[in-house]
């Protein structure tokens, strides 16, 4: 057992997404007393829990967090943190304005790492993994999700699911998986993108067989798959079991992804960067959850996404990394939190929101995870600041500094 005392703790309450104002209704307890074991035992005042709870905090492992702000486990919803080689080169090229395609014609692009990842091998897969993890662990990510996507053909996407499921068991962090076979096109598919969704929906059904991943995932965009055809795999795949996710509203405008991932069902939309006044009016009706990437569109010095407009038309935000080795090879939450704040114009209790409950439901995972309250998962971040506004001041300053995983301490700056 641990007990932790002493210090300010911000967390919503309920398993529920936050919408609109929701996501700014945060509850604050000064001078707190919270009790763990894998889970939650007790949280309120630290002078009613140390008069209930004598016994139980005289043989608990004390952490004083006098004058430090505590938050639930942060939840990173949007990753594709398993892949081969690095595309360093590739960056500086388009630093220097070099486009898309011609980035492409030189063996860059996602291509790249479909052929890297698909040499790897598990070993490699796994070692280089288990390492971003422990990056994530020291910035307070507790929970993972995690897709594939750079097999692209049945051997090695089962490979990087393998990798993900061993990730789980031997690392503290939870993952929680994502079939991204549907992540590209590659040019033998180019015309047969159905064809190719078709033969993925095969491998989808093994993949579930084998419990290798919760979610589907599919990249709606121009010149990848269009809206058809996403609303085709993705429908295909609920009857497998499947939980759906998609990409939308990266690039296009007008694209209509949005709309389809909301009809269709899917537990979020992620990017949404170039989302209709369609899209968000629909998203504002539904329990989709919008996952928005501000860290993307920051390497790709794009426009971010209209995190405000969302907030303020009752949508539900969630925020994530993106991390990849391609647009997005930084999983900084210090970075994303300045960047969601200062940009994107969120207050910092939305972003705590959108890191904690709302990412919490954009996996699925709300009932387990993403507030500090009894009965929950005892996934705890102990930050070296009093309060939570030291987060977005302290500009993409890491202040992680304690790190709880169902009741154990993982990490201690
Ligand atoms: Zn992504």
């Amino acid at each position: 057992m641990i007990y932790i005392y002493g210090g300010n703790l911000y967390t919503f309450l309920g398993n529920e997404a936050k919408r609109g104002k929701e996501m700014s209704d945060i509850n604050i307890i000064e001078d707190v007393g919270i009790l763990v074991a894998e889970k939650i035992i007790a949280v309120g005042k630290r002078q009613d829990i140390e008069t209930q709870y004598i016994k139980e905090i005289s043989e608990a492992i004390k952490i004083d967090a006098t004058n430090k702000t505590i938050l639930p486990g942060l939840i990173d919803c949007h990753t594709h943190f398993i892949f081969g080689g690095y595309r360093a080169e590739e960056f500086s090229w388009r630093l220097k304005g070099d486009s898309y395609l011609s980035i492409m014609e030189r063996g860059g692009g996602i291509n790249a790492s479909v052929k890297a990842t698909r040499e790897a091998s598990f070993n490699d897969l796994y070692e280089s993994g288990y390492s971003r993890l422990e990056k994530m662990k020291k910035m307070g990510i507790t929970t993972v999700e995690s897709k594939s996507g750079y097999g692209l053909d049945r051997d090695s996407e089962l490979k990087m699911l393998e990798v993900m499921k061993k990730l789980n068991e031997d690392h503290p962090l939870d993952l929680i998986n994502t079939f991204m076979a549907a992540h590209s096109v590659l040019p033998e598919y180019k015309g047969k993108e159905k064809q190719f969704l078709k033969e993925m929906l095969e491998v989808a059904k093994e993949v579930k067989e084998k419990d290798l991943a919760y979610f589907i995932d599919i990249f709606t965009e121009k010149g990848v798959f269009s809206v058809e055809d996403s609303y085709f795999y993705l429908a295909e795949a609920k009857k497998l079991g499947y939980k759906l996710k998609a990409h939308v509203d990266e690039m296009s405008e007008g694209f209509g992804g949005c709309e389809m991932a909301v009809e269709v069902g899917c537990v979020s939309a992620d990017h949404l960067l170039k989302v209709s006044e369609k899209g968000i009016e629909k998203l504002s009706k539904s329990d989709t959850v919008a996952t928005l990437l501000p860290l993307t569109a920051f390497c790709l010095a794009e426009e971010y996404a209209p995190a405000r407009k969302l907030i303020d038309s009752d949508c539900v935000v969630a925020l994530a990394s993106d991390y990849n080795p391609g647009s997005c090879h930084c999983n900084s939450i210090p970075l994303l939190i300045a960047l969601a704040c200062i940009y994107m114009k969120m207050d910092i209790k939305e972003v705590i929101c959108a890191l904690t409950i709302n990412a919490a439901n954009a996996i699925c995972r709300q009932e387990a995870i993403g507030t500090i309250e009894k009965g929950k998962q005892a996934d705890i971040v102990i930050m070296d600041c009093p309060s939570i506004d030291y987060l977005v001041y302290g500009t993409a300053n890491n202040y992680c500094q304690t790190v709880i995983k169902k009741g154990e301490v993982i990490y201690r700056g």
